[in-house]
């Protein structure tokens, strides 16, 4: 056997043993598992393999965030942020679910030293960070490969059903039931103007790996029409980068579905700490984290979310650089670790105006922006429950690329619709018709 192969297979072996997050047939794994990708990595692999890492599994409890999870196999707090920092922009571990399972490979020789991160996101997508000879991590993505399909729901509303359990009745997968439902209130309001015999159309792309675990859906497409609604459409515009704020549904012309709303603080939502109870990263004590922390690169401009004035554009210790804005209903939104603070004590501003630069001022374990708002009454509350929106309308560029995705979902939805229906049942009127592309 040649050396080369030798590692590959021990990076095989590697990928799917102690893969228990989810339980992954690993004897079924397809014989692509992508032969050339694996290839390239083995460099990398090769030091640590040989020094045959000892795993253990990092649980998240309730209230941990990554730091704490690090923490309790038995990081140190260097450790600890050199593994958060060096994880890619894309990996988002600041909003983990408690029983979720890292694992983290230690050195034989030196048992408190940390040679190697997993973390599978679902079982098509793992994140792996090794420690190379030089003592620096690196991260590497493995994908497995997944299998797509376009689905379309086609159904009408019921006598004494609701939205909710009609999307369910037709088939649409139990994770998607809430963002469909979602998608289709933008359009109509089910309290006052859905009624029995109206129709709906959803067409979903739905992932999955080896033919049966869910991995991940999209809303494409969803119409609605019904005798107090007319026909009405959403399309899932979608830049090259997933955490666009720009990312959501709307119009064949490019109108947001929801028109009132915040504006993001940035255009890129890649969330790090979220609202709520927390272990500091830096001093290690439980406490409030009463906003929600984005990465970003020093520099990227940050946006007031909506109108205001400015009612503390100043520097403190912990918080950086920071401003305050005061908008109309009386809450404020604040912006802290700025690099650069762009307006002044009193001064007004407009939604989406840039009103500083994102940094790492203050006490802060990395670039990124701290975003709270404070409610008239004083309470903090988490962000995420305001309802925001990147722009009101896609303009320019983002117009004519949402013009081409439309195409494409237009295509999409006649080939589903020549395909041949699927029966739902007697009692209910509806139907679902999926292609599978490869
Ligand atoms: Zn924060």
């Amino acid at each position: 056997m040649r050396i080369e192969n030798k590692f590959l297979l021990a990076f095989i072996a590697l990928l799917f043993f102690a893969c228990n997050e989810q339980e992954v047939a690993e004897k079924q794994l397809s014989p692509q598992v992508q032969l050339e990708d694996i290839q390239h990595r083995i460099d990398s692999l090769e030091n640590f393999i040989a020094k045959q890492p000892v795993l253990k599994p990092a649980r998240v409890e309730p209230n941990f965030g990554l730091f704490q999870t690090l923490q309790s196999v038995g990081l140190d707090l260097k450790q600890s942020l050199n593994i958060i920092n060096t994880l890619a922009d894309t990996v988002e571990l600041g909003t983990l679910r408690a029983g979720q399972v890292f694992w983290v490979g230690f050195d034989q020789k030196d048992t408190s030293k940390a040679v190697l991160f997993r973390y599978a996101e679902n079982p098509a997508i793992l994140h792996f960070l090794m420690m190379d000879s030089t003592d620096e991590w690196s991260y590497k993505m493995v994908e497995k490969p997944v299998n797509v399909r376009y689905a379309m729901y086609d159904g009408v509303l019921q006598e004494g059903g609701n939205l909710y359990n009609t999307l369910r009745d037709i088939g649409i997968p139990q994770n998607m039931v809430g963002i469909v439902a979602g998608v289709l209130e933008c359009r109509v309001s089910f309290r006052t103007d859905a009624r029995v015999g109206d129709k709906f159309k959803v067409l979903l792309k739905e992932t999955r790996f080896q033919d049966s675990l869910w991995i991940g859906g999209q809303v494409l497409f969803a119409s609605y029409e019904g005798s107090r609604v007319k026909l009405s459409e959403a399309f899932l515009y979608m830049e090259a980068d997933p955490k666009s704020s720009f990312n959501a549904h709307y119009t064949e012309d490019g109108e947001a579905l929801i028109h009132s709303g915040l504006r993001y603080p940035l255009d890129r939502l890649h969330i790090t700490s979220s609202f709520g109870y927390r272990i500091h990263p830096i001093t290690g004590q439980r406490a409030f984290h009463n906003g929600v922390d984005y990465r970003g690169a020093v520099g990227t401009p940050v946006y007031a979310v909506a109108e205001g004035v400015v009612a503390q554009s100043s520097y403190d210790n912990l918080s950086g650089n920071f401003i305050a804005i005061k908008h109309s209903d009386n809450s404020q939104s604040y912006y802290l670790h700025l690099s650069q603070r762009g307006v002044k004590n009193g001064q007004r501003v407009k939604a989406r105006q840039v009103i500083g630069k994102v940094g790492n001022t203050g006490r802060s374990s990395g670039p990124h922006l701290h975003f709270g708002i404070k409610q008239p009454n004083g309470a903090w509350m988490d962000p995420r429950l305001k309802r925001m929106i990147a722009t009101p309308k896609l303009e320019g560029a983002k117009l004519a690329a949402l013009k081409e995705q439309v195409k494409f979902i237009r295509n999409i939805l006649d080939k589903t619709e020549a395909a041949e229906p699927k029966s739902i049942g007697d009692t209910i009127q509806a139907t679902v018709k999926w292609v599978e592309i490869e």
